[in-house]
This record gives C-alpha cells, structure tokens and sequence, in this order.
C-alpha cells in the first residue's frame, strides 16, 4: 500500500488506489492526494450536485465541478 504525503491535510496517508478522474487534475490528486481528502470530496461534490440540481450528463456541469475539484484540493489562484 504506497503512502503519500497530502498537500491538503499534510498528513502522509494512503495514496488512493488509481486515478481518480481520466485528467491531468486526476494525476494531480493521485500524486499528491491521500484517501481521506479524496473520500470528503466525494461527500462535498454529493452536496453541491444535491445543492445546484446539477446533470452530470451536461458539460457544463461538469466543467463546474471539475472547477470546484481543483479549488478543494489545490485552492484558488496562487497568484
Ligand atoms: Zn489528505
């Protein structure tokens, strides 16, 4: 079981299992995400889908969360 240091919670924990997200943000969280922040975002991401009424079908949607994705691992704009 290979472990990682977060770049969320700071803890060194379990790496997730695979790629979370076919995309360069889901290399992102495999490389520097453990388990546990991975598991409350899929509770947050729950909570905004159930909040906005979004349609994971649409693209827009998507991009939205894939957005909120990276603001909840990585935060907003270092610049
Ligand atoms: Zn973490």
């Amino acid at each position: 079981m290979s472990q990682i240091t977060c770049t969320r919670c700071e803890r060194t924990d379990e790496q997730l299992p695979a790629l979370p997200l076919p995309t360069d943000l889901g290399a992102r969280i495999y490389d520097g995400v453990c388990r546990t922040c991975w598991q409350d975002w899929l509770k947050e991401q729950t909570a905004l889908i159930n909040h906005h009424g979004l349609n994971l079908l649409d693209s827009s949607a998507k991009q939205f969360l894939t957005q909120k994705t990276e603001e909840f691992f990585f935060g907003e704009n270092p610049d």
